[in-house]
């Protein structure tokens, strides 16, 4: 029933219509007289790289590669192209800027291929001929890896196209342009694999209509396709005859004229469950998928008043427009030669371009005299005829102006570029090139606009990531200072709890060396710290008691010396080595005697200065444990008043100490031997005496004590060596070591001395109140135990040398 209503539709004219067009002379039995034919390989082919988006392709091969027929050389640079392929077998001769057909005229990047003359064939693809056994998707990729494209002129990749579902497909067959009969030629020749096309084509789509449209104008091709569709027997098909009224051939305006469907300018055909492809686009893809042939040829028209033999030709693509235009027998030289029909065609300059998959047709037309454009008269002819129902003047109007909002405003792109307006103008006025031109400027402004967009954005961007960065900086920096901060304040506490604990130590350590000083000063200096009473009394007994010992040891020694002279009981010759080894031990005692007892037997001058040398040693020495003592004396004051500066106060202190500590114990041997040779230096100065006396009494009297000390035990040791010298030679070695001990022990006391000394200097302070009388019966008796010390050394000497 459907079918037999479409059989009857056919002989009706059509009722609906699109707005605008235009009757214009068809120009097309010129190229329909015979067949198409298959044009001759060039032997150069230019394959343009260029995408309808602008970009270039990336090419698959380098120069000096053999390539075969339909193997690919290119592949797409974007979603907005599909592969090329070799059209011919050969060899890729150069990869470069070539001559391009592009209604700009400007080259673009070519593959330049040599052909061999085989015309040799890569292996054909997998056989897909029982499409139905396949998924959508494997047919979608053999239409994309085939390479094709709308061939209507759009050019746009057909695989993206037929991702879409739709309930109609629409076949393009209409070819309204005038001169242009490729699609004729092409359905009149293929009507069957058009149809087989179609079937896949829905089968793809799910479309459950395929309407082919076409115009009247075109009888054996409408005659053909019919049977075709009669042979097919597929409900699902039908044939439509349109007027033939330009742009019938657009989709909008066959939509309408098939479908009384008008699709707005912004809506696409799918948001009506519509789609349209080109009958040519529709074999290339029965080839894709029943032959498994790559797009690598179309026909073309190569037609007009000025070319010799106008015909349909099959050209491989990259063909060169010079060659199809020998092969159709060559044109006039003032030819005037179009891409495409006289409506939407554009010229070019350079005739060695390659041939592109949406080059329909090669005008070439008489050349004719340019017509002078004039002045718009307002005359509104163009809006009339304009199919896409726009306001051509105002679009001229703007597009002049380069008023690009009221542009837009005036939907410039709405404009399908047919070519009507300028057409029917009466001032010749060439508004599709205004339009054009408006459409480049448009297009590049968005591109600015984009590219600047993302600029600020990237700007934008970064700015936000600067300051997030700088934040997080300052955070971690602010972090680590509050944690540097907090660390800092904990070691300040730790630090002054131990100060405290430390002051408070040293306080207590100085407290208990202070008590331990007094106690050893006052068990030393014979005090009762108890009573507080000096002992005299007890020193007194022990000086007695000394020189009685010391009277025993002379009656002794006497005795001894005349019981071994009487005796003759040792040999003589021991005895005279013994004698001289006395005597030698005896010299070195005078010697030590002398020296140790001021140089009695030397020089009075040399006496003097080294008198006058020790004198002025001690007197500096005294100055400066005077001053020591008073630097320890406000260090000790300033740790009791002031605990926070324990610490550094100690410090000082100790340096003091040792300082003091080492020039007492120099002191205190200058002033051992000055303490030896005051006796001898009564002469000395009173004043110097009284000054340091009060300061020194102490000291004084250590030293003289240590010095009485000192000389009893030298007195011992020379009474001992003067005892034993007719003892044997074991015991005169026992002596020496004795006395080397004896002197060690006297160095050994001489240093605790002074390291008393020293205490006792430092707490000369503290000390001010000790009784100078008791130090004046100290020096008296002193003075007279040295006295006799001396007195019994000299003795001792002289009976040394007379007995040697
Ligand atoms: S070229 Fe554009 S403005 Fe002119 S008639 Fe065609 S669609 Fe309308
Ligand atoms: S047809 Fe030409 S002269 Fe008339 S209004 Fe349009 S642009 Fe102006």
């Amino acid at each position: 029933m459907r079918r037999l209503s479409d059989w009857f539709a056919q002989f009706k004219p059509s009722t609906k219509a699109f707005h605008g067009g235009l009757h214009v002379p068809a120009h097309k039995t010129q190229s329909t007289q015979k067949p198409s034919r298959a044009a001759v390989i060039a032997p150069i082919l230019f394959v343009s790289l260029r995408q309808r988006d602008g970009k270039m392709q990336i090419p698959e091969v380098s120069v000096g590669d053999r390539v075969l027929r339909g193997q690919i050389i290119s592949r797409p640079s974007s979603p907005a192209s599909v592969p090329r392929h070799a059209p011919t077998s050969g060899t890729v001769q150069a990869i470069g800027q070539h001559a391009d057909v592009h209604a700009s005229n400007m080259s673009a990047q070519c593959i330049v291929i040599e052909s061999d003359g085989k015309d040799e064939a890569q292996p054909p693809l997998a056989d897909l001929s029982d499409y139905t056994a396949h998924s959508r998707d494997d047919l979608l990729a053999r239409i994309q890896q085939c390479g094709i494209a709308g061939l209507g002129g759009a050019g746009f990749p057909t695989a993206r196209k037929l991702q879409h579902t739709t309930r109609t497909l629409v076949i393009n067959a209409a070819e309204c342009e005038p001169y242009i009969t490729c699609d004729d030629m092409q359905i009149r020749e293929c009507s069957a694999e058009i149809i087989k096309g179609a079937q896949i084509t829905a089968h793809i789509l799910g479309a459950e209509r395929i309407l082919f449209g076409i115009e009247d104008d075109k009888p054996e091709a409408i005659e053909t396709l019919k049977q075709a569709v009669l042979a097919a027997d597929d409900p699902r098909i039908s044939v439509q005859v349109v007027p033939t009224k330009y742009p019938s051939g657009n989709s909008r305006q066959l939509f309408e004229l098939l479908l009384g469907v008008r699709v707005p300018p912004d809506q696409h055909a799918t948001d009506f469950g519509l789609i349209c492809h080109n009958s040519g686009t529709i074999k290339a893809i029965h080839d894709a998928i029943i032959l498994g042939q790559p797009l690598i040829e179309r026909y073309v028209s190569v037609t007009g008043e000025a070319i010799a033999k106008p015909q349909v030709l099959r050209a491989r693509i990259g063909t060169p427009i010079n060659a199809l235009l020998a092969e159709a027998g060559g044109a006039d030289d003032q030819a005037r030669l179009l891409i495409g029909g006289p409506m939407m065609g554009y010229a070019i300059s350079d005739y060695s371009a390659g041939l592109k998959k949406t080059t329909n047709c090669i005008l070439l037309l008489p050349h004719t005299p340019s017509e002078v454009e004039e002045a718009c008269i307002r005359c509104a002819r163009c809006s009339d005829a304009c199919p896409m129902e726009l306001l051509p003047q105002q679009l001229y109007w703007y597009s002049r102006n380069e008023k690009h909002d009221q542009l837009a405003h005036y939907r410039l792109f709405d404009c399908i570029e047919c070519g009507v307006c300028a057409s029917v103008c009466p001032s010749n006025i060439p508004l599709v090139q205004y339009y054009r031109h408006s459409k480049a400027d448009m297009r590049q402004a968005s591109r600015e606009q984009a590219h600047a967009e993302r600029a600020r954005k990237r700007h934008e961007a970064r700015e936000a990531r600067l300051e997030r960065e700088k934040a997080e900086r300052e955070a971690r920096m602010a972090e680590r200072r509050a944690h540097l901060h907090a660390k800092q304040n904990a070691n300040n506490q730790n630090d002054q709890a131990s100060n405290a604990d430390d002051k408070q130590s040293a306080i207590e350590a100085a407290k208990a060396r202070a008590a331990e000083r007094r106690f050893k000063r006052q068990s030393n200096e014979g005090f009762d710290p108890t009573t507080q009473e000096q002992t005299s009394d007890s020193k007194k007994a022990a000086i007695e008691a000394a020189k009685e010992r010391a009277a025993a040891r002379r009656a002794e020694r006497k005795k001894a010396n005349s019981d071994e002279t009487d005796s003759g009981t040792l040999g003589e010759k021991p005895r005279e080595d013994k004698l001289a080894e006395a005597r030698r031990q005896a010299r070195q005692q005078q010697k030590a005697a002398e020296s140790k007892t001021d140089n009695e037997a030397g020089s009075a001058a040399e006496t003097d200065a080294t008198e006058r040398e020790d004198k002025l040693a001690a007197a500096k020495a005294k100055a400066e444990a005077r001053r020591k003592a008073r630097q320890q004396q406000k260090t000790a004051e300033n740790k009791t008043d002031n605990a926070d500066d324990v610490d550094a106060a100690e410090r000082e202190d100790k340096l003091a100490a040792a300082k003091a500590k080492a020039e007492a114990r120099r002191q205190a041997r200058q002033q051992q031997k000055a303490a030896e040779s005051k006796t001898d230096n009564k002469a000395e100065s009173a004043n110097n005496v009284e000054a340091t006396e009060r300061e020194d009494k102490l000291a004084a009297a250590k030293a003289k004590a240590e010095a009485r000390r000192q000389a009893r035990q030298q007195q011992k040791a020379a009474e001992s060596k003067t005892d034993n010298k007719a003892e044997s030679a074991n015991n005169v070695e026992a002596t020496e070591r004795e006395d080397k001990l004896a002197a060690a022990k006297a160095k050994a006391e001489a240093r605790r001395k002074v390291r008393q000394q020293q205490k006792t200097a430092e707490n000369k302070t503290d000390n001010k109140a000790e009784s100078a009388n008791d130090v004046e019966a100290t020096e008296r008796e002193d003075k007279l135990a040295a006295a006799k010390a001396k007195a019994e050394a000299r003795r001792k000497a002289r009976e040394q040398r007379k007995e040697s």
